[in-house]
Formats: structure tokens, C-alpha cells, sequence
């Protein structure tokens, strides 16, 4: 067996676990859980810059102003409180129909 034939079927074996967890994800946002609640959320972070002062006395730098240089923007992966993660903006809401229309 050469090496080709050993990284083609890793390849292989790859491929299809991916396609294996897509279809899952998928029927996951599907089919909700009836019995959970759906609530989509996801993590958010806003940069700010932040300058500094010395101060004798103590000898060390200290946090003297903090200025918000972007507006906090929606993330691009959203999750439910159900337990399924990693879902688009699309995802998730058809995810929320789904669980309001069962
Ligand atoms: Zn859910």
C-alpha cells in the first residue's frame, strides 16, 4: 500500500466524518428539541484603546482613559441554549421557526 493510497482513504474517511457532522448539524437545527428552550445567542467583542498614565509613587503604569474605537457588531456564529452551536444568522432563524412551529 503506498502513501498515496493511505492520505486518499484519510481523505476519504475525512470527507465523509464532515459530511456526517454537516448532516447532523443540520438535522439538529431542523428538529429542535421540543422539550428545550431556544434562545440564540453568541459572544460579542468591541475593541477599545486604552492609554495609560505613570504614577510615581507606586512606579507602574496605570489605565488612565479607555476609548471604544468600534461598534459592538452582531457575531457571525450564534448558538441555542438547546445545545446546538455554531450556526449562521440563517441557521439560527430557521432554527427558532422551527421550534415556534412545533
Ligand atoms: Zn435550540
Amino acid at each position: 500500500m503506498s502513501s498515496m493510497t493511505d492520505e486518499t482513504q484519510t481523505n476519504e474517511a475525512l470527507e465523509q466524518w464532515k459530511a456526517e457532522m454537516q448532516a447532523e448539524h443540520e438535522a439538529a437545527i431542523e428538529n429542535p428539541d421540543p422539550d428545550e428552550d431556544h434562545r440564540i445567542e453568541g459572544v460579542a467583542q468591541v475593541s477599545y484603546r486604552v492609554s495609560f498614565t505613570y504614577d510615581e509613587e507606586s512606579d507602574e503604569l496605570q489605565r488612565a482613559e479607555t476609548e471604544q474605537v468600534e461598534e459592538l457588531a452582531d457575531p457571525e456564529l450564534l448558538s441555542c441554549s438547546c445545545g446546538v452551536r455554531g450556526m449562521t444568522r440563517a441557521e439560527a432563524r430557521t432554527h427558532v421557526v422551527a421550534a415556534r412551529n412545533e
